[in-house]
């Protein structure tokens, strides 16, 4: 076994051997542009776009056309909410999204708020989910677009997409989804869950950094996107630039081997999470889990061990990596906006940890996680007076 042990795989992934292997090719022998419609060169690249674009469009089940290549979750969260607000300025002003959407969908938000579009942000409940009456009387004639993640990446907490896409296909709005985490870890069916608008990444699923997806709906109802990158006009003028080939080969061949190892790898990383989680729950007091009891990732383990601050036991966890609040925040202080959404009691705020399992996660490094994690906390809270009169209270009891 290996130190530092990774346990962060909701920050970003390694790529995949086989999907390295499969990118090698377009970085050297095959380099041509797409777009170069004369030659040898650029027919190789387009064939290999073509058929990654049509891999990913069966395994969400969209149409290929439906698939426009970005530079990541971040460029498709952007692009999909001030491309609709720009291309639906006639029908409405208004959107909804929820507190504990990821900081690409909420500054989006924050920004257009400046620009006079109304954004109602939904409050979720003590695990993290929104309420689905709640968005029901959100909905206004005004209202172009719900924008709603399908998990979570601090806590985990799956929504229930498919009742929005319900909700928001019966009132006639566009439903645009996160679903950074949730592709490859769960299923994602774009058709069954009246989806119109779908983000992801391919680094959070074993990909490289620096390519990713956004599904246009484009019939029933067809989604209208305003470029928000003025050029030549690529992907079907939503999306201009030459494409990431190398990335886009990989993406596709990511998506691939999630798709058809999804069953194994949940049944495994679900084992290997719940013996962490039984094992901190028997073995320490005071700990509670953040985020959804059920309805979570498989991989995803948000904890708080009370009386701990998060941020000295990361410190005395250096051989293992992990993650407090969220890991774009880690230098604030404050707790994430997501943790915050729960109206958790501040000490459970003050102490949450997120472990990230994965593929390359082995029994091994989780049996060592569990062992050094057991004996930091003890040693952090028999360093803590106000813990260790707590505990002497409840022995007295
Ligand atoms: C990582 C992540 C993003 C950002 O993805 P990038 O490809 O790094 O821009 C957006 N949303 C969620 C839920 C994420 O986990």
């Amino acid at each position: 076994m290996k130190l530092p042990i990774y346990m962060d795989y909701h920050a970003t992934t390694p790529v995949d051997p086989r999907v390295l292997d499969a990118m090698m090719p377009f970085f050297s022998d095959k380099f041509g542009n797409p777009a170069s419609r004369q030659h040898q060169f650029g027919w190789i690249s387009e064939e290999a776009v073509t058929s990654a674009r049509g891999t990913i469009a069966k395994h969400i089940r969209a149409e290929p056309r439906e698939i426009i290549f970005t530079s990541g979750a971040t460029e498709s969260n952007n692009l999909s909410i001030k491309g609709v607000v720009e291309s639906s300025k006639q029908n409405g002003d208004h959107i909804i999204t929820a507190a504990t959407e990821h900081r690409s969908v909420l500054d989006t938000c924050k920004k257009l708020e400046k620009l006079g579009i109304r954004i109602t942000y939904l409050g979720v409940d003590q695990f993290g989910q929104i309420n689905l009456d709640k968005l029901s009387e959100s909905i206004t004639p005004k209202t172009i677009l719900v924008s709603i993640m399908a998990a979570n990446n601090e806590i985990g907490t799956i929504q229930n997409i498919a009742d929005i896409g319900n909700i928001c296909h019966t009132k006639g709005v566009f439903f645009h989804s996160d679903a950074t985490q949730a592709v490859g870890k769960i299923p994602i069916d774009v058709t069954s869950m009246n989806i119109d608008l779908l983000s992801f990444s391919a680094h959070k699923m074993y990909g490289p950094k620096g390519v990713g997806v956004l599904y246009v709906r484009s019939a029933n109802p067809k989604v209208k996107l305003t470029m928000q990158m003025d050029g030549g006009g690529h992907e079907r003028g939503i999306r201009s630039g030459t494409l990431n080939v190398p990335g886009i080969v990989g993406l596709a061949k990511a998506l691939e081997i999630s798709i058809l190892s999804i069953a194994d790898e949940t049944e495994r990383i679900k084992r290997y999470r719940d013996k962490m989680y039984n094992a901190f729950i028997t073995r320490i007091e005071k700990v509670q889990l953040n985020g959804h009891p059920i309805e979570r990732l498989p991989n995803n383990l948000n904890i708080s061990f009370l009386g701990v601050e998060d941020n000295a036991l990361m410190m005395s966890l250096k051989d293992i990596a992990l993650s407090i609040g969220s890991a774009c925040s880690t230098a604030d202080p404050e707790p994430s906006h997501v943790l915050k959404a729960l109206h958790l009691p501040q000490e459970r705020l003050h102490s949450a940890i997120r472990f990230g399992l994965g593929r390359f996660t082995t029994e091994e490094e989780v049996d060592y996680v569990i062992n050094r994690v057991i004996e930091t906390v003890d040693k952090l809270r028999s360093q803590s007076p106000s813990f260790s009169r707590s505990r002497e209270i409840v022995q007295q009891q």
